[in-house]
């Protein structure tokens, strides 16, 4: 069985500048693994353990960005990639996702895909379902647990804030995962030492089957970034006290009055 899993290098403050095409200035800013890429990794090893999977791992972005491999490595996928080219810069959501696909199809044929659920510098959640929808799999996002495993089929439980849905899917299929999924290991020592010389594979664009320039980076990024800010705090902030009858009533009167009852 071959599970890749696509982990993202992300800056490790908030306080980024953006460019004058509303690009990310990512130079010179400290770097890490998306957190949620953590839970995506713990849960490929798991299966690797239980199934005995062979599992990759794949980002995209500048060259530094291998460094997150490197740390998935420490923790113990087998084989490594990097999707690296000038044509990928400035990409939004759609030409991120097409061109994890590409590379995807250009380095085999996986049964399982896992996905952190969102990032903490883009944040938009759809990176994975979009991949899943370019490869013509299912998918399911916002995995909690995994309930059954084998080398056919996968069984989870998706969080949808209101209910709890299970679904089961055969391979080929796709995973976005939740934090507490698993919890993540720490890189090892020994296994820093045994791997501190293994390579990281680059694909570049003319590695990829699919060739048209305006389906990827910022030629085939349709979103157009007008202006980055931080949102305003609210400020009107009320404290009632009393007891639950009269909270619940001076709740309603308020609901009420700005007309959301
Ligand atoms: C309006 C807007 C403007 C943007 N402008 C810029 C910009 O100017 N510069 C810029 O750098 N970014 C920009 N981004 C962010 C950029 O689009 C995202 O980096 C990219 O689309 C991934 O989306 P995300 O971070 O929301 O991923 P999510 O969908 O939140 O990520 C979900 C999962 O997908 C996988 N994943 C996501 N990205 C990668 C990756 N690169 N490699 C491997 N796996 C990955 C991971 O498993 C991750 O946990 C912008 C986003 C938006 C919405």
């Amino acid at each position: 069985m071959k599970i890749f899993v696509c982990v993202k290098q992300v800056p490790e403050s908030s306080n980024v500048a953006v460019d004058e095409n509303g690009v990310l200035i990512r130079d010179g800013v400290e770097s890490k693994m998306n957190p949620y890429d953590l839970y995506a990794l713990e849960t490929a090893l798991k299966l690797k353990e239980q199934l005995g999977a062979e599992v990759t791992v794949i980002t995209m972005g500048p060259p530094q960005a291998e460094s997150v491999i490197k740390e998935a490595y420490m923790m113990g996928v087998d084989h490594g990639y990097i999707l690296s080219d000038r044509k990928f810069a400035g990409a939004d959501v759609l030409a991120t996702s097409y061109t994890l696909s590409q590379g995807i199809k250009s380095i085999g044929d996986p049964d399982l895909i896992i996905c952190g659920k969102q990032t903490t510098d883009g944040d938009t959640a759809q990176v994975g379902p979009a991949i899943a929808e370019y490869l013509n799999m299912p998918h399911v996002a916002w995995v909690t647990k995994i309930l059954e495993v084998d080398n056919k089929s996968i069984t989870v439980e998706m969080d949808m804030a209101d209910t709890v849905e299970i679904v089961k899917m055969q391979y080929p299929c796709l995973i976005t995962v939740e934090k507490g999924i698993f919890q993540p290991r720490l890189p090892s020592y020994r296994k820093k030492l045994a791997t501190k010389d293994k390579k990281v594979v680059m694909k570049t664009f003319t590695d990829f089957f699919d060739q048209q320039p305006n389906r990827y980076g910022l030629s085939g990024s349709p979103t157009q970034v007008e202006r980055i800010f931080n949102p305003e705090s609210n400020g009107e902030k009320v404290i009632w006290e009393g007891t639950g009858e009269e909270l619940s009533n001076q709740m309603f009167t308020k609901l009420k009055e700005l007309k959301f009852i």
